[in-house]
């Protein structure tokens, strides 16, 4: 075991470096040098690094593998490396700065700060070769649209590892992850007759009023005693106020507790019939996070954290079953024992007042790297 101590100042510079490294999903340049960022902080360890050319327009991942431990299975670490924010925010409504405990900053805390403490145990675990188990560190460029380029990436690597570790954003006082919704997403495309509105009104079939009913078709399915939630996040139709509507369109937000709901909402909701039979209804999409529900031998993993933290010196919790997705999802459903929300604590996740709590980044650091000294 390394015995190195927390240099929280010198982390803090480390965050600060990374995240004003602005990496919008959607900008591919940006996203990479973001991985540059990471590869150059990884240089000189004896680990192995495998940078894997980013897809359909997305950024880059990196693998690092210490092998210390041998090449059987092991502990994958996930960290993903894009934010919500586009480029300017860091010069617009949230700079990097420091107020008493909070560090703000674009993806500080969503998840470039956890990111960042979990790298620098990783860090001082390959350099003490002190894992019991190899551990690969899996960074991706694209979790904040559901991962499409990197999840074949995670899932190949999750079924080669014994547990994996995520480090998305702890929740409401330094609690982890143990379970989360499965996320569904849909499209919906009506398709009507247009018509002038004054002279051929009886001509027309009308998309945005059919979607009308059919919005509230799907918001009435959110049944919060089975933790199923039913959402039309965005709709859009229509060209003129004197023309009957021939289009409109919106996207489905579904979140369920487990994988039966989630088979039966994905199918009530393609299945859906227009109400007017003269407009045409498109309905595409399906699940995309499966559940990640807290089986036993996650039960097992969250103990082994919390004597972790315990020796430490603080009370580990883990949340009620959250509403949002991760990375986790995926190789939880795959039957591998995972802990998410290892990352650094704080609030406001996709928002202008994201911040991580200084107070959090050396407790985070010592429970990520007693996990990785003591797994086995
Ligand atoms: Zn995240």
């Amino acid at each position: 075991m390394t015995h190195q101590t927390i240099d929280v100042g010198a982390m803090i510079s480390g965050i600060r470096r990374w995240v004003e490294t602005e990496s919008p999903t959607s900008d591919m340049a940006a996203v990479n040098r973001m991985i540059d960022q990471v590869q150059s902080d990884v240089a000189g360890l004896p680990v192995k690094v495998e940078r894997v050319r980013g897809t359909n327009g997305f950024g880059d991942s990196l693998i690092v593998r210490d092998a210390a431990a041998g090449n059987g299975a092991g502990i994958l670490l996930l960290s993903h490396i894009d934010t919500v924010h586009p480029i300017g925010t860091l010069a617009g409504p949230l700079p990097f700065r420091r107020d008493g405990d909070r560090l703000y900053g674009p993806g500080l805390f969503d998840m470039k700060g956890g990111a960042y403490l979990a790298l620098e145990a990783f860090r001082q675990v390959a350099q003490a070769g002190s894992a019991k188990l190899p551990v690969t560190y899996l960074f991706t460029p694209d979790e904040e649209v559901g991962s499409p380029t990197s999840r074949h990436l995670i899932e190949s690597e999750a079924r080669r590892a014994r547990y994996v570790l995520v480090t998305e954003p702890a929740r409401d006082g330094g609690k982890i992850v143990t379970s989360r919704k499965g996320v569904g997403r849909f499209e919906m495309k009506a398709t009507g007759i247009p018509a002038h509105s004054g002279a051929r009104h009886q001509d027309g079939r009308s998309a945005i009023k059919e979607m009308a009913r059919q919005v509230l078709a799907i918001e009435e399915m959110t049944d919060y005693a089975r933790g199923v939630t039913t959402t039309v996040g965005v709709i859009a139709g229509g060209t003129a106020p004197n023309v009957i509507p021939q289009h409109c369109h919106i996207t489905v937000d579904l979140r369920v507790r487990d994988q039966a709901a989630g088979a039966e909402f994905e199918a009530k909701i393609l299945g859906l019939e227009p109400f007017d039979p003269g407009v045409k209804l498109d309905v595409t999409g399906g699940m995309n996070r499966p559940p990640f529900e807290k089986s036993a031998a996650i039960d097992v993993l969250f103990r082994h954290a919390q004597a972790v933290a315990r020796g430490i010196g603080f009370d580990l919790q883990h949340t009620e079953m959250t509403g949002g997705g991760s990375d986790g999802n995926f190789t939880a459903a795959l039957g591998v024992p995972t802990l998410d929300g290892l990352g650094i604590d704080g609030d406001g996740a996709h928002t202008e007042w994201e911040h991580g709590l200084i107070s959090s980044i050396e407790p985070r650091t010592l429970l990520m790297r007693g996990l990785l000294e003591t797994l086995q």
